[in-house]
């Protein structure tokens, strides 16, 4: 603890000069947005969180969320009061023990004045009482809690959080998280990590849920319904807890022929990304009517959209490489989402070689030779898209095929020393595009600038012989389409609002 002592006025002149000189700061507001020019209002300035302590209750039948979230933070900033990101209805804030008083404001700040000035640098411990209907809640024109039929899914990107719990909602802040959920006996809460323990008391179930490395607010998840459990440990001694909705219909097979799948792909992905990042996996297929999936870390989520045209390991493996690419090593802007795509992508084509049904070469073909240059996919520019863009197609795969340029420009070697280089030297962190970069400048020896300015930056297609870096054949050959192929583009409806 170095929570700095206001000395009480009582004790006189001196000892204020003492305890605060006269160059400190004064105390001012923390920022509403965390500096993220995609998303100005997305995360909060002044504090960094450490630990998210969520005790929740929620009633199926209503939509009604109601409990306590515990706060553990830093501050980085004399505050005079802060934000979290929320849109639930709050009923009291406690800061550091007393009482807070608190403002709603913008879309969905949380403005909270605590009685006395924060010091920087100093240990901060925020209660917030809550309590509301998620489904009721829009931010920016919409809703990200998923209303299904026996329930309700918090999972979307780039946000989530604020329609079920408060937080710093921006993935440059990560924290541990307990999450513990009352729901129905017969209902089961399905979230991130270990399931610490159940138990049941006056028709009232609790679940418990631990996720003790780092995970941006985006990627925690929260799930309740009637779902089927399966367990089960990879090869390598994880722990893994799939969840079904029992109401999946004739998707039912597909998903779990899929997802029951999530050891095998976690283990075969470690020989390209290095040891899995967590102690515990899985996957959850709700009952939603949406159609993307989504790496929630840990436990990804699947739209049962996902299965409709049967089994879709494809889908997995893009999740779970997301697990290294996106969720151990996150994005410091929303703008470096390339770092996630490219590669979640990639794994896809790696894996469509492991089938037997498409190289990534043929792939990188394939993809560069379906596109003319007049195609609007190539003004989508993968290392800096623009909000609008940030889910485009083009992300996806314009940025698998810079990573296959990647791979033709530096050699097999030096590429596979990358890619599993990369998710150990950012671990538990962020980091931009630049910094990936730097990072294969470093390991190839070679400069790279050019490469990524053609393939990520530039709003055209590339031309031979720059081409040549991603695609081998000749431009006029019109390359046979990938047995993988319509299955990896079933899966570019990923994100939406
Ligand atoms: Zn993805």
């Amino acid at each position: 603890m170095h929570r700095r002592i206001i000395v009480p006025g009582a004790l006189g002149a001196a000892s204020l000069v003492l305890a605060i000189p006269a160059s400190a700061a004064a105390p001012s507001p923390g920022a509403p947005g965390i500096g993220d020019p995609y998303y100005p209002a997305y995360g909060n300035g002044g504090y960094d969180v450490s630990h998210y302590d969520l005790r929740l209750k929620y009633q199926p039948a209503t939509d009604r969320l109601e409990g306590t979230a515990t706060i553990l933070a830093r501050t980085t900033a004399d505050l005079s009061r802060f934000n979290l990101d929320f849109l639930l209805d709050v009923g009291e804030v406690r800061v550091n023990g007393a009482k807070a008083s608190f403002a709603a404001s913008g879309e969905q700040e949380l403005e909270i004045t605590p009685a006395k000035p924060l010091a920087k640098g100093a240990a901060l411990t925020v209660v917030v009482r809550y309590s509301g209907v998620p489904s009721s809640k829009e931010a920016f024109g919409f809703t990200s809690w998923h209303r299904t039929p026996d329930g309700g899914v918090a999972a979307n990107e780039p946000e989530a959080a604020a329609w079920w719990f408060p937080a710093n909602d921006h993935p440059r802040d990560k924290a541990t998280y307990d999450v513990s959920v009352q729901v129905p006996d017969g209902t089961q809460a399905i979230s991130n990590g270990t399931l610490q323990s159940t138990s049941s008391r006056l028709g009232w179930t609790r679940w418990n849920w631990r996720s003790d490395k780092p995970q941006a607010t985006y990627l925690a998840t929260l799930a309740v319904g009637r779902f089927d459990l399966t367990t089960g440990t990879t090869e390598s001694g994880i722990p893994v807890v799939n969840a079904y909705s029992k109401d999946l219909g004739a998707d039912d097979g597909a998903a779990r022929a899929s997802v029951e799948r999530t050891g095998e792909v976690a283990d075969w992905l470690t020989g390209y990304f290095g040891p899995y990042p967590y102690n515990a996996l899985g996957g959850y297929v709700p009952n939603t009517d949406t159609g993307y999936a989504l790496e929630t870390q840990t436990r990804p989520f699947y739209s049962p959209r996902q299965f409709a045209g049967g089994s879709n390991v494809s889908v997995v493996v893009h999740e779970l490489a997301h697990q290294w690419y996106g969720d151990l090593v996150s994005v410091r802007g929303w703008k470096d989402i390339w770092i996630n795509e490219g590669f979640a992508r990639y794994a896809q084509w790696l894996w469509s070689e492991h089938e037997g049904e498409g190289t990534a070469q043929e792939l990188a073909d394939y993809t560069y030779a379906s596109h003319p240059a007049d195609d609007p996919f190539w003004t989508v520019r993968p290392g800096d898209p623009g909000p609008e863009n940030q889910f485009d197609a083009a992300v996806y795969d314009r940025g698998a095929l810079a990573v296959q340029a990647l791979r033709n420009e530096i050699g097999d070697e030096d590429f596979f020393t990358v890619l599993k280089g990369w998710p150990a030297r950012y671990a538990h962190g962020n980091a931009s595009v630049a910094d990936f970069q730097r990072y294969a400048e470093e390991v190839s020896g070679k400069p790279l600038a050019a490469l990524f300015d053609t393939w990520l930056f530039q709003p055209s297609k590339p031309a031979t012989p720059a081409a040549r870096t991603a695609s081998r054949a000749p431009a006029s050959d019109t390359p046979a389409q990938p047995r993988s192929w319509r299955r990896i583009t079933a899966t570019n409806d990923v994100h939406e609002h």
